[in-house]
């Protein structure tokens, strides 16, 4: 079984965008000695489909992954993969035009920490300028959005993003076709664990907001597991369809 997981911010908020460190702390520890292999995204996607191997990726670049999660994955020498919302390096989760019920506003990381962070095994993506919800918007600010932040990173830390995370999982064909024109791999919040054959620029996440008690992930692999991951997915699409039939927000 191979998966790509995502994370946001270790903290104790308990919000639906937040993982307690003791339970993160747990579940790196459980890799570390399990035989699920840590690996960046790059050599997943090149792994067999049979291969029994996660990515680790982190969504919106908070100060909590710089403060908590990089030190530890640099301790066990495990890879991950840092979405960062180019124009709002510094600042706060606090996107422009939205109010999430229930999520709290959080610092993150500036230009300085982000650039120390790919000499730790950190693979930085793309994650847009503003965390623009990319399925409501034109080619030309898709554009701007997708390829405007990339050419941002590139100038804050001298690398070109090879990843992208797209904001909230909304993708459009449009949004899709920039993407997969500039980056090797495009990741959605599609949760389900990778098959064999995946679109490059449509890669499935499994979000830990739904392993984020203890002991659940420890269950990886096993027929419980995978039911329970499959009911959940379902369970968020049905709430997905409600959401878009009575004009609310998408998670
Ligand atoms: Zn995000």
């Amino acid at each position: 079984m191979r998966a790509i997981l995502t994370y946001h911010s270790i903290d104790e908020s308990g919000s639906v965008i937040s993982i307690s460190e003791e339970v993160f702390r747990e579940q790196i520890v459980w890799l570390a000695r399990s035989k699920v292999r840590v690996v960046s995204l790059d050599t997943l996607m090149r792994m067999p489909s049979d291969a029994n191997a996660v990515a680790l990726t982190f969504d919106d670049a908070f100060v909590s992954f710089g403060d908590v999660a990089a030190p530890l994955l640099a301790d066990h020498g495990m890879p991950s993969t840092l979405f960062v919302v180019a124009d709002a390096a510094g600042k706060t989760n606090r996107w422009p035009g939205r109010r999430d019920r229930g999520v709290p506003e959080l610092p993150l990381l500036g230009w300085d920490a982000l650039g120390r962070l790919p000499a730790q095994g950190v693979e930085i993506g793309g994650h847009t300028r503003t965390h623009a919800n990319l399925a409501r918007l034109t080619n030309g600010r898709i554009q701007d959005e997708v390829v405007g932040g990339a050419e941002r990173i590139k100038r804050e830390i001298g690398h070109m993003p090879a990843v992208f995370a797209y904001p909230y999982g909304a993708v459009s064909d449009d949004a899709v076709g920039i993407v997969a024109s500039r980056f090797a791999w495009g990741c959605t919040t599609d949760m389900r664990w990778v098959s064999a054959n995946e679109a490059r620029a449509l890669l499935p996440r499994i979000d830990m907001f739904y392993l984020r008690n203890r002991g659940q992930l420890e269950r990886w692999g096993t027929a419980r597991f995978r039911y329970r991951l499959s009911w959940r997915a379902g369970a968020r699409l049905v709430r997905r369809h409600f959401h878009d039939v009575t004009g609310g927000r998408q998670s």
